[in-house]
């Protein structure tokens, strides 16, 4: 069957940053399971492998608005290295939990220390990013009315629940 809204996709892929140097990848593990048409993955893969089929294989370039957004710098903030209660020496590269004003989660990564200044970067690691997926489609199959009424696909590297 072909890839169409709601079919049940597995992938293996391996994903490069525009160095070519390899940011994640399936290997070794199971395929990457995904609901299509939910928003499971990112939207320029997602639409890339609309109409494709397994067995299928394809390289899919993700311009960063397909992808993780473009930079916002306005999401770089200076703070205190005091707010990092517990955490003695902070360094450039360490990433924290943080929430934000509406309550939502982020990840931060610490860009600079000066002295007793933190700059903190709450963009995605991959925001602003050219990425490339190389994707070999290992299975098609229709989704269950529950993985429907959920969201996403259950089983085997899918949600557990
Ligand atoms: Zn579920």
């Amino acid at each position: 069957m072909i890839i169409a809204k709601d079919s049940v996709v597995l992938l293996d892929y391996t994903l490069t940053g525009p160095d070519g140097k390899t940011i994640d990848s399936s290997a070794g593990r199971d395929p990457l399971p995904y609901l299509h048409g939910a928003g499971n993955i990112i939207a320029g893969l997602e639409n890339a492998l609309t109409g494709k089929s397994a067995g299928d294989e394809l390289t899919v370039s993700v311009p960063p608005a397909q992808g993780y957004g473009l930079r916002d710098e306005k999401l770089m903030q200076v703070v205190s290295a005091s707010a990092f209660q517990g955490v003695p020496d902070i360094q450039t590269g360490m990433q924290f939990q943080a929430r934000g004003p509406q309550g939502q989660t982020a990840v931060v990564t610490v860009t600079n220390v000066t002295g007793d200044q933190v700059t903190v970067d709450a963009n995605h690691p991959l925001a602003g990013v050219d990425l490339t997926f190389a994707v070999k489609i290992v299975e098609v199959r229709a989704a269950t009315r529950e993985e429907l009424e959920h969201g996403h696909v259950h089983g085997v590297g899918g949600h557990q629940h």
